[in-house]
């Protein structure tokens, strides 16, 4: 077996499995032994029932206290079963599950394994798992695998499929010279990849995780470094002057500019005007007013003659940008003649698009990815745009300045300038490793008419007035999002799905309120048509999984309920209130925590002391140790598979080092002992692509 080998090979994969692997883009072996776990499970040695702590998975060895009772409502079985030890009683539910009524005997003592909530004052687990004493010795003190999953497709399937496929494959030799493995203490890959699956203990796994993460790195900084259109200082091809055009823009703006927005523009101002071509990151906290500033920069471009173009990474953002560029371009009378360019057009209104665009009618370019496919032909290009660039990839990025100098005869070698705006907090050492010698503009102040975002970080007991609270904010007009972890019922039984909590919740609200659900499963068409409806007003409360996080502004918004917070970093909690506080209204954030332990109260109360971004990513740093890495995304948007720019900075450093020091000694990598290494990333290449959630 090797990575391309069809997981039909695996013994156990017929038809209906292949078919559920597929639904989370699982084909080939290697796409298995690359779904690695997204967290893991240590069987603890029992607990004694008064010990057990609510919010947390225990085992309890106890025995069947009475007969189990059975009761049928409507078509579900429910099984109540009272369990009992040395130290206290409580009560465990099954659904559907009418044999246990035989097999669990009375006075007979089994180990029940499963989380431990609370009912009044009273203890009780729902569906644990039972084993006997011997079975559940046998796995104590293992590390089990917790696969991302879909509804059908179990864990144990996927288990027993990793291992099948780990035995009988065929491993690369290794790509990196016996240097880099060295110097940086790796474990090959082939340990690697074993051990992230089946780790013996805590340990492995985390020296497994750290080679997985340094190879995604590596690769990654291979693809930027070699890349040297983005790092190079290249002369300005392109260079403006100001107009009258952005001064009277901003006099008629509604609002004066904040001090920090006018250091930014005047930064702007300067590098299109100076002798290089601009490479520039905005990173301003979301609702700082970032878009105010591209534009201004295109309209600078505009009036110089020149085209320019404004990337967003999602279709709806695409038209909002659009639609205000409109407005504005109408109202102030601006030299905007503006273009939208999004895959859903049809094939007539993409045609008429592209004739704008290579005429030169059009000077400004708004779209998403569409914008940079090979019809689009531009005509003098000189800045490119895009806003919440993480999502898009650099390979996407580089496309699009590249695109300046094909089709028409514009000059060769030219470069367009490149500006992105992020509100991602990337701290100025990483961003430095991550894009070399872009320079960064910060916008660190909001403006002053906001008004703060009320906080509260509550337990699931509160939910039933946070959906009141909800029907009152709907009542007024308002409208509010409801963020769950996960996409559907099966992934983990533990965490709140955006299907199923769209049902509950339709359940809990009056029925004259809107409710629909967004995710990244959904197709494109659907999403887009849902955050339109939603940004349109036509739906009142939007469920939905982190995908809303950079792709949406509607200022009408004034709820934002987080589910299972604790599941989240800090920093994605942050951008995703930034989703609402945009508009005049009073804005509230609502974070339900299902676990209750003093640590994650504590982490989750510096959401409610602090709104700068930069400070929030920094104390979660501080406050989570190393061994809480999985589960908890820190860079919601620069999303690579299993490594973070935050939590594993250092590895984040270590590879940048390494890259560089094998770039010096070989740029092109053309030395024999480094065959094998450019080949396997080349190869690999599309592993450092981007994902959305
Ligand atoms: P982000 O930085 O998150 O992209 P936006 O650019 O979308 O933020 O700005 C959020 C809102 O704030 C917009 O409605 C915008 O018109 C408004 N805004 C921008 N700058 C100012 C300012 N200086 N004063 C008041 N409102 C502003
Ligand atoms: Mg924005």
């Amino acid at each position: 077996m090797n990575s391309n080998t069809p997981i039909t090979d695996i013994k156990g994969i017929g038809e209906k499995t292949r078919a559920l692997f597929a639904k989370i883009n699982i084909a080939s072996v290697g796409d298995l032994l690359a779904h690695y776990p997204r967290d893991y499970e240590a069987y603890e040695p029992a607990v004694p029932i008064a010990e057990a702590a609510p919010g947390e998975i225990c085992a309890i060895y106890a025995s069947v206290a009475g007969i189990p009772n059975q009761k049928k409502v409507r078509n579900l079985t429910i099984i109540n079963v009272n369990i009992r030890d040395n130290s206290g009683a409580m009560q465990l539910t099954f659904f559907n599950m009418p044999f246990l009524k035989k097999t669990l005997h009375p006075g007979g003592y089994y180990v029940f394994r499963g989380l431990i909530q609370t009912r009044g004052v009273a203890k009780i687990m729902e569906q644990p798992k039972i084993y006997s004493l011997d079975d559940y010795r046998r796995q104590c003190g293992q590390l089990m695998p917790i696969y991302g999953l879909t509804k059908g497709l179990t864990n144990q399937t996927v288990q027993k499929s990793v291992r099948q496929a780990l035995s009988f494959y065929t491993f690369e030799k290794e790509y990196y010279p016996v240097s880099i493995i060295q110097k940086y203490g790796l474990l090959s890959a082939r340990e690697a990849l074993e051990n992230v699956h089946f780790p013996a203990n805590f340990h492995d796994m985390q020296d497994a995780r750290k080679r997985l993460v340094f190879d995604e790195f590596f690769g990654f900084l291979l693809m930027l470094r070699k890349n040297k259109e983005l790092t190079e200082d290249l002369p300005n091809s392109y260079p403006m002057l100001e107009t009258a055009d952005t001064i009277r823009f901003l006099e008629q703006l509604p609002f004066p500019l904040t001090k920090a927005q006018r250091k930014v523009w005047g930064e702007l101002r300067e590098d299109m005007a100076g002798s290089g071509c601009m490479n520039r990151l905005i990173q301003g906290d979301v609702g700082s007013g970032k878009t105010i500033i591209a534009l201004l920069a295109l309209l600078m471009c505009a009036a110089n003659g020149y085209q320019g173009a404004l990337m967003a990474p999602t279709e709806v953002l695409a038209v909002q940008h659009y639609e205000s560029v409109q407005k504005y371009t109408e109202e102030y009378h601006l030299a905007f003649r503006p273009v939208l360019l999004v895959g859903s057009m049809t094939a007539a209104q993409k045609r008429d698009a592209y004739a704008r665009i290579a005429s030169g009618e059009a000077n400004l370019i708004i779209g998403t990815h569409a914008l940079i496919q090979n019809k689009v032909q531009y005509r003098n290009l000189a800045l490119v745009v895009t806003d919440e660039q993480h999502r898009f990839g650099v390979r996407q990025r580089e496309l699009l300045a590249s695109k300046s100098e094909e089709g028409v005869e514009s000059v060769t070698g030219a470069h367009p300038h490149v500006l992105v705006m992020s509100a991602t907090p990337i701290p100025r050492t990483l961003a430095i490793i991550l894009y070399g010698d872009l320079h960064i503009s910060v916008i660190d102040e909001l403006p002053a008419n906001r008004l703060p975002i009320k906080n509260c970080v509550v337990n699931t007991a509160y939910r039933p007035k946070a959906y009141e609270f909800i029907a009152k904010e709907v009542a007024a007009g308002r409208q509010a999002y409801v963020i769950c972890p996960q996409v559907e019922e099966g992934e983990r039984d533990d965490l709140e799905n955006v299907v199923e909590y769209t049902g509950k919740l339709k359940a809990a609200l009056p029925s004259d309120i809107q409710i629909a659900y967004l995710h990244g499963k959904m197709h494109p068409t659907d999403k887009n048509r849902i955050m339109e409806e939603f940004a349109n007003h036509n739906i009142d409360v939007l469920v939905s999984t982190t995908v809303i996080e950079v792709g949406i502004n509607v200022p009408n918004a004034t709820v934002m309920m987080v589910e299972n917070a604790e599941r989240f970093g800090l920093a994605q909690l942050h951008q995703l209130r930034g989703r609402v506080g945009r508009g005049e209204y009073q804005s509230y954030c609502i974070f339900i925590s299902t676990n209750e332990k003093k640590e994650t109260m504590e982490r989750l109360d510096i959401l409610n002391k602090s709104n700068d971004g930069f400070f929030i990513a920094a104390q979660d740093l501080k406050l989570r140790g190393p061994g809480e890495l999985f589960g908890v995304r820190q860079s919601g948007d620069l999303a690579f598979q299993i490594g973070d720019i935050y939590t594993d900075a250092t590895i984040l450093q270590a590879a940048s080092e390494a890259v560089d020091s094998l770039l010096d000694v070989d740029p092109a990598l053309c030395l024999p002992e480094n065959a094998f290494l450019a080949e396997h990333f080349s190869k690999n290449a599309n592993m450092v692509d981007f994902r959305s959630i």
